[in-house]
């Protein structure tokens, strides 16, 4: 835990959030600042920078936030007209907070490539 991340205060509950799906390693809630009808962010509990991060460090975590990123999308009933799913990572990526997290973006179409 990384008492001045803002997410790992979120997995521990200082810090309100709008929580959709918890499994025992992972937390989805609602964005704060939601860029589509459906915008969650589903983190690793364990504080891990960025997906490459976690992926190097644990597969089978990365792999439980992709699993907890399609409950999300069936959970907002987005999962059969289509949703986003984004890790920004770094600046060019417009990454604020680094503790990894993977944005479910649905319920509206978007273009591709990204802006
Ligand atoms: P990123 O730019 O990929 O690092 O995304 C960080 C996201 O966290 C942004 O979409 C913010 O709107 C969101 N965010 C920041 N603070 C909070 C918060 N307290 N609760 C929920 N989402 C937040
Ligand atoms: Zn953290």
């Amino acid at each position: 835990m990384s008492t001045d991340c803002l997410f790992c205060r979120i997995v521990e509950r200082s810090v309100p959030s709008t929580v959709v799906h918890e499994t025992d390693d992972v937390l989805a809630f609602r964005d704060i600042n939601p860029q589509a009808d459906t915008h969650v962010l589903v983190i690793p509990k364990e504080h891990y920078p960025d997906a490459a991060s976690m992926a190097a460090a644990d597969p089978k975590l990365a792999g439980e936030v992709l699993a907890v990123a399609g409950e999300v999308a069936k959970i907002e009933g987005v999962d059969s007209s289509g949703y986003r799913l984004v890790f920004n990572t770094g600046p060019d990526a417009q990454q604020t907070v680094f503790h990894v997290h993977c944005h479910v973006l649905g319920g509206r179409s978007f273009t591709w490539p990204p802006g």
